[in-house]
């Protein structure tokens, strides 16, 4: 075989592997009119080579945003450096359906791009070539794994059995706002609530009645509470709040209306009618508690008081009692 031959060969079995690669190739002039157009842009456009040959990339795919396109592949022109875009900036260059079996979770191919300048014999970048990957399937798990990951820091931070925070979330919500008080004072309340002589429930009616009355109580809780206020299950029928910019005496007015409803309120499970009551502390911030444990325990204190002073009631902390 000559030389020549030999060549011609290599340049045949080149192009033939840039045809069928699985990978988009497509070479662009100084114009943006497209040049070269492999099999992948074949087969995910639909389009043959002869009949995108020529035509300005973007009177072919609108979705190209004009602007942008133009500006990146400008700076390769001139710098003679490549460039690239990544599915995390923009999903797609050419807007291909998805037809992976595994990933069919997305419509559209995820792609990342690279911008390479051809250059002439002459040293002068005369043409630009876009390499489009297809990576739906890394996109797709990615956004599968964020998802995840997102649900799990929630259910991590939330109680099964009634769906307020758990203890520890609702401590850590908590210390944050006593930060949040140490720079800017602004008011705020804390409520400990404990159901009345619970274990008379879970005894006359078993367990599964007495989680009924917690759900209960949490359910009654979500109704009464702000969007800024936080609730969690401080421990098995205790649950806490923390009411945001709201004084003594509004916490007393919040407080005062919980504790009447859930008297009014009849828990029903089957044929049993359970009525309940639950005693409150409260305590309003202030600059003698030293630690976001400090205003718990002053709360708990009231609550102490009230169950002292016959339960069913709500008791404010006071310095003075201490
Ligand atoms: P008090 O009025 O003094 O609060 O009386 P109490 O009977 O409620 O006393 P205490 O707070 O000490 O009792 C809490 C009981 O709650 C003890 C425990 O068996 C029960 N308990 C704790 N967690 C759960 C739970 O998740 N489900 C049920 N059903 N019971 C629980
Ligand atoms: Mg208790
Ligand atoms: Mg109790």
């Amino acid at each position: 075989m000559s030389l020549e031959t030999e060549q011609i060969n290599e340049l045949h079995w080149l192009m033939e592997m840039l045809h069928t690669i699985d990978v988009g190739l497509v070479v662009l002039d100084r114009q943006y009119h497209i040049q070269i157009w492999n099999g992948f842009m074949e087969n995910h456009s639909g389009l043959l080579p002869r009949e995108v040959k020529g035509k300005l990339i973007f009177d072919l795919f609108d979705e190209i945003p004009k602007e942008w396109f133009i500006r990146k592949s400008e700076s390769v022109f001139m710098l003679k450096n490549k460039a690239f875009t990544i599915w995390e900036q923009r999903p797609y260059l050419f807007k291909f359906l998805n037809y992976r079996p595994i990933t069919g979770t997305a419509d559209y191919m995820y792609q990342n791009t690279t911008f390479i300048p051809l250059m002439s014999s002459t040293g002068e970048v005369t043409h630009l070539c876009l390499i489009v990957y297809d990576v739906t399937d890394n996109a797709v798990h990615k956004k599968e794994l964020e998802q995840a990951n997102k649900e799990l820091s929630v259910l991590s931070q939330t109680d099964g059995l009634t769906m307020v925070f758990n203890r520890s979330h609702w401590e850590h919500c908590l210390a944050a706002e006593y930060k949040r008080w140490t720079r800017s004072q602004h008011v705020s309340s804390l409520v400990m609530i404990d159901i009345d002589h619970f274990k008379k429930i879970n005894d006359s009616y078993g367990h599964v009645v007495g989680d009924e009355v917690i759900r209960h109580l949490a359910n009654i809780i979500k109704q009464h509470v702000r969007e800024t206020d936080i609730s969690g299950r401080y421990g098995g029928e205790e649950f806490a709040i923390l009411l945001a910019d709201t004084d003594a005496e509004n916490s007393k007015f919040f407080a005062e209306r919980l504790r009447k409803t859930v008297e009014d309120s009849v828990v029903k499970y089957n044929d049993i009618d359970v009525k309940y009551t639950i005693s409150l502390g409260l305590a309003e911030i202030d600059a003698t508690m030293k630690n976001h444990e400090a205003w718990i325990e002053c709360a708990d204190n009231a609550l102490y008081q009230s169950k002292n002073n016959g339960r069913n009631q709500v008791a404010h902390y006071s310095k003075t009692e201490e």
